[in-house]
């Protein structure tokens, strides 16, 4: 199992955000997460690689027990790649640069090493032409297809990603899709917080549907789609699909 999360709560103040949450992902599994804006995809995303900490219950990933408070999470986000709505590319940093630099300062490999790395992601997401431009130069479909070769340049063991798509213009939703669609297929491991439900049609084993800090369904495809989800989730999926 790469994620086990059991009986996780969460609170800010009085306001429960993560309500006794469970969740596990074994190897090559891909999880869709979806539910409502407010329903704590975000927090449950943040926890599994100790952005945010976890008040109550346990959470394993990649074999690191973020539970335990002496857990080294630098090594936790070597392991686990992140992705995140608004790219948050270093801005100074020409694309090849951004794709090198982690790998040279943490995983410690030569600078020729990091750039043969790098080239072969670049041809990956499509983007070769582009490795010596800034980030601002590149459209938001580009800057997120180099977000993911930069966290697939430290060879995670599992990808998460939130709402990888939803700050793009909708004619690039499809080249970031076909990436992460690609990246599923190869065998990664996977939790994508998204309302791309033909994303999750074409790729995802389960899907999970959170409200109000709670993971409502957590079921195969099939059964989520073929209407076995729960009234909670199928009023959502009207209002997505
Ligand atoms: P989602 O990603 O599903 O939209 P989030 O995990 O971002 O949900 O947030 C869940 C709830 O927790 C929201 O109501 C949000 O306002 C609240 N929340 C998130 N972060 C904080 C914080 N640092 N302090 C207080 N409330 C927060
Ligand atoms: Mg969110």
């Amino acid at each position: 199992m790469v994620i086990d999360v059991r009986n996780v709560s969460k609170s800010y103040g009085d306001f429960k955000v993560l309500s006794d949450c469970n969740l596990s992902v074994n190897s090559g599994e891909v999880v869709v997460v979806c539910g409502p804006s407010g329903s704590g995809k975000s927090t449950l995303i943040k926890c599994l690689n100790g952005l945010e900490a976890v008040h109550d219950g346990f959470i394993s990933i990649a074999g690191f027990n973020l539970t335990d408070q002496h857990a080294d999470l630098p090594s936790v986000r070597r392991t686990v790649g992140m992705v995140f709505q608004n790219f948050e590319l270093f801005p100074h940093l020409s694309v090849l640069r951004n794709i090198t630099i982690a790998q040279e300062k943490v995983m410690r490999r030569t600078r020729e090493e990091a750039t043969d790395k790098a080239l072969a992601l670049l041809e990956r997401v499509g983007l070769t032409t582009q490795k010596d431009k800034y980030p601002s130069q590149l459209s938001g479909g580009q800057q997120q297809r180099i977000a993911i070769a930069r966290a697939l340049a430290m060879d995670p063991q599992v990808m998460l990603f939130d709402e990888p798509t939803s700050a793009l213009d909708p004619e690039m939703i499809g080249e970031v899709l076909d990436v992460m669609v690609e990246l599923a297929r190869a065998g990664m491991t996977m939790v994508c917080v998204t309302h791309e439900m033909g994303f999750a049609k074409s790729v995802a084993d389960r899907i999970v549907f959170m409200d109000k800090g709670e993971i409502v369904d957590d079921v195969a495809k099939n059964d989520f789609f073929g209407g076995n989800a729960s009234s909670r989730a199928q009023t959502f999926l009207r209002k997505v699909i």
